[in-house]
């Protein structure tokens, strides 16, 4: 029997994509091939690579507006380094939300002086810095807007004057955005965008060739947008299997409707966290992240009996990270309100044992 997926990703992804995805392994578009044996550079697999850069751009509502999409390998921790490479002369402006962010700092401080602007380490990386100010003197400046491991989420993004950049890896595509605020946007696949192995990058090309240094052809975004996404063997079933996600979100409404859904899921789980005695919620309630639900039992000595019980009722993946230890419900795009309702059933069940 299929699980309720709480999986912090790689995740749930829709079901048909699964059923695609399968179809395309044996046959791809009738073609006699399956997508694992074709060429990159076949007509087929070079429109499936066109159709998901313009998609991806179309479903942020950036088409036309001076931004290319680019679908790369080496996860978002490649993008860690490649931003800094392509667009850190001497300083750039970190704020410093999580573990991602940290190690976005590590790498950026390769290439040049790192501002980190303002930290929640203080408290665990519980809630969002929000008073700070980033100075006109930088490069650019570096926020992550979901923070998958502690459950926090930047609802209200700064206004600055330097080019913004933003690791959306495990929020992109689930809530609408002026995306255009931001100059490189970058994700790696496997929340809720397909399977890991390719990495989304959006950026906007007139942020690009400032550099002082020379960069290695497979770093260089410009190399990339030139090439379109081609320079080298792409991933292409994980492009193949981005595109049909896409297409599903376009199919099912969109950005706008991806939030609806999520925004019900989110309310459904907090509701019952801030109601029932037994939990807590980990994060702060102005930041929580609507895709990882973070949480604690109030009492530790039900956790083998909570254990039991989820597990029992067919969900996977709800523990949490071991920098947070308790829960994480990851609801990522393709989790349906039915599994949320699976979980709030479970934690009303164990407060009736209580
Ligand atoms: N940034 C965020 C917000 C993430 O959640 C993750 C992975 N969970 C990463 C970066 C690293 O991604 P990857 O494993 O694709 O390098």
């Amino acid at each position: 029997m299929k699980k309720h997926n709480f999986s912090a990703g790689p995740c749930i992804l829709p079901e048909e994509v699964f059923q695609q995805a399968s179809q395309a392994i044996l046959d791809f578009d009738n073609s006699g091939l399956s997508i694992l044996e074709i060429s990159h550079r076949s007509t087929a697999f070079v429109n499936v690579m066109e159709e998901a850069r313009e998609l991806a751009l179309e479903l942020l509502n950036l088409q036309n507006k001076g931004y290319k999409a680019l679908f790369l390998h080496g996860g978002a921790s490649m993008q860690f380094l490649m931003t800094a490479y392509n667009l850190l002369n001497k300083k750039a402006v970190y704020l410093n939300t999580g573990t991602w962010s940290s190690k976005a700092i590590k790498e950026a401080k390769l290439f040049g002086e790192v501002i980190e602007v303002a930290s929640s380490k203080d408290k665990n990386f519980s809630y969002i810095p929000k008073d700070y100010s980033v100075n006109e003197d930088v490069d650019y400046f570096h926020c992550t807007s979901n923070n998958t491991i502690f459950g926090t989420q930047i609802k209200s993004f700064p206004k600055v004057s330097v080019p913004m950049i933003c690791d959306m890896s495990s929020d992109i595509f689930s809530r609408e955005l002026d995306f255009s605020q931001f100059d490189v946007i970058y994700a790696g696949a496997q929340k809720n965008m397909g399977p890991a192995g390719a990495t989304l990058v959006a950026i906007k090309e007139e942020v690009l060739g400032r550099m002082e240094r020379d960069i290695p052809s497979m770093m260089d975004y410009k190399v990339h947008i030139e090439k379109e996404s081609m320079f080298n063997t792409p991933p292409v079933y994980a492009v193949y299997v981005s595109l049909l996600t896409l297409r599903w979100i376009k199919a099912n409404g969109g950005i706008k409707a991806m939030e609806r859904k999520n925004s019900e899921k989110a309310g459904l789980i907090y509701n019952e966290i801030d109601r029932n005695p037994l939990f807590k919620g980990f994060a702060a309630v102005e930041d929580r992240s609507a895709m990882n639900a973070t949480f604690n039992l109030t009492d530790e000595s039900k956790q083998e009996i909570f254990d039991k019980m989820w597990k029992k009722a067919n969900v996977n993946g709800l523990s949490g990270h071991r920098s947070v230890g308790g829960y994480r419900a990851s609801m990522y795009n393709a989790l349906s309100l039915e599994s949320v309702q699976v979980v709030v059933d479970v934690m009303q069940e164990l407060e009736k044992k209580a």
